[in-house]
């Protein structure tokens, strides 16, 4: 039946993934309404993910670099840090982007619906926010629901010292001695703010390297580095028990020998990963199936098993990163609009904006040995980069991986400052099905970081004569 609102194209979720499908189906002629349960539009990147642990890693960055001046000659004084000129400058960040939003979607004649949404038919959402329940009736909908930080069950989560990522970035102390519960890419950006800023940190992983995923060869400058700055990392260790005492957090720790050791933290930040929110949406009731775990399935036009319903973004599974949602997004909203577009990326590039960063693009070396897959590689040492020396920052490497049959790039990796930028280079060169000659006769501004990605190309064709 009808609803309060008709749309034709309703977005159900306002992040990177709903945004971006909302607005590019308005521009394409579609009467659009997008559900948004947060007072502010922009999803977990704008106000709790991607953009504050930005805002937050270059003040870390500042300080960090600031103080290892003093072994070039430059000596600061010590940092005063008034954190709540730091937590509202921050927040004005994210405040100017989702600020932003709202604009564009007035501009666009989008209408935003306040309120928890959830499907009560395959042509219906009932929204439930704080001026009570409204229907929106729709043709055709794009589920864009992300995702929520995993809690654990022996974890007391209700003590304010545990903290997940949100909690991390509110920044609400410097505490003394912090656990990273999780070695992934949120815990260790969350490491490397709450370091810069003076705490004492440790890190526990259950798996034998930091950041699984990447290629190990290239986590090891950063681990090399933070092992040197934070108290201690504890590889092939579960924690498997978590007291909230008066004096602070009381961990239990296993590791791989079956050795138990306990000590206490004054907070420690949970990552260990996040979980769609298929399943708080009453998918049923629309007939989309949902997976036991929250996943939504979607085939290349990001379709689900119900024709007019889309999903995207981190609901329809891994990688749950930011620009995968946009790409998806796009997609959905061009298929509504009755366009032939289907996802067909080769690749989504991978970003750890830590100290140093760590990026990768295509496949790994890891993956291709367990695939069984035959690679060729170019490596070049960023201690033979001029500018990498010049940055006093030559810790880096950048691997380019090459099919050896006809030599074109298939994948990527970088560590070292500034990776994450380097990074779209490959990726734009693996789309483009660029070979290693292509790379390498390319001309590259000196003296840059990009070189290393011309200079790993030059390693693989074995034509490199003299470093810089
Ligand atoms: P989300 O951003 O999760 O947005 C979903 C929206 O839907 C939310 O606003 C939610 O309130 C709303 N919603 C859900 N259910 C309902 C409902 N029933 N009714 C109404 N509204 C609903 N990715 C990167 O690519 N780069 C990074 O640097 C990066 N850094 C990150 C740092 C942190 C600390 C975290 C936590 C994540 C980071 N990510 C990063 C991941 C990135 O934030 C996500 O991949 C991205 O936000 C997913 O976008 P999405 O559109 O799928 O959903």
């Amino acid at each position: 039946g009808p609803g309060d609102i008709h749309a034709e194209v309703v977005v159900l979720g306002s992040g990177p993934g709903g945004y971006t499908a909302a607005f590019r189906a308005a521009d394409l002629g579609k009467n659009v309404v997008l559900i948004e349960k947060n007072p502010t539009l922009g999803g977990v990147c704008l106000n709790v993910g991607c953009i504050p642990s930005k805002a937050l890693l270059h003040v870390a960055k500042v300080l960090t670099e600031a103080d290892e001046m003093s072994a070039h000659g430059i000596t600061f004084a010590k940092p005063k840090i008034d954190l709540d000129a730091l937590r509202g400058w921050k927040d004005s960040v994210v405040g100017q982007l989702t600020g932003g939003l709202d604009g564009l979607a007035k501009a666009r004649k989008v209408t935003t619906v306040r309120g928890s949404g959830r499907f009560t038919g395959p042509n219906m959402i009932e929204v439930t926010g704080d001026d009570g329940t409204k229907t929106v009736s729709f043709d055709q909908c794009i589920i864009a629901a992300g995702s929520e930080p995993v809690e654990l069950p022996f974890i007391p989560h209700d003590d304010p010292r545990v903290l997940d990522s949100t909690g991390a970035l509110e920044l609400a102390d410097i505490p003394k001695r912090m656990l990273i519960l999780g070695g992934g890419i949120i815990g260790l950006e969350m490491a490397c703010v709450y370091d810069a800023l003076g705490a004492k940190i440790s890190v526990v992983e259950f798996m034998d390297q930091l950041m699984p995923g990447a290629d190990k060869d290239m986590v090891k400058p950063l681990q090399t580095r933070i092992a040197k700055r934070y108290e201690k990392i504890m590889l092939k260790t579960k924690v498997t028990a978590m007291e909230a005492q008066k004096k602070g957090l009381k961990v239990t720790f296993e590791d791989d020998k079956g050795e138990v050791t306990t000590d206490t933290f004054d907070k420690v930040l949970v990552s260990v990963g996040r979980r769609p929110n298929g399943k708080l949406i009453n998918a049923e009731a629309a007939g989309v199936a949902v997976d036991e775990r929250g996943f939504i399935a979607v085939d290349n036009q990001q379709r689900t098993g119900v024709p007019h319903i889309f999903a995207i973004g981190d609901v329809v599974g891994q990688p749950m990163l930011a620009h995968k949602a946009v790409h998806e997004g796009k997609v959905a909203a061009e298929v509504c609009a009755g366009h032939n577009r289907a996802f067909d990326a080769l690749v989504i590039p991978s970003v750890a904006y830590t100290d140093p960063e760590v990026a990768w693009v295509g496949i790994t070396e890891t993956e291709a040995k367990a695939k069984g897959l035959k690679v060729g590689k170019g490596v070049f040492p960023w201690a033979a980069s001029g500018r990498a020396l010049s940055n006093a920052r030559s810790e880096g490497m950048t691997k380019v991986l090459f099919d050896p049959t006809d030599d074109r790039v298939v994948g990527a990796a970088i560590v070292g400052t500034n990776a994450g930028d380097l990074i779209a280079e490959v990726a734009l060169a693996i789309e483009m099905g660029c070979d290693a000659t292509d790379l390498g006769h390319t001309i590259h501004p000196h003296p840059t970081l990009s070189e290393t990605v011309n200079f790993a190309a030059e390693m693989f064709e074995g034509t490199i004569t003299d470093l810089m």
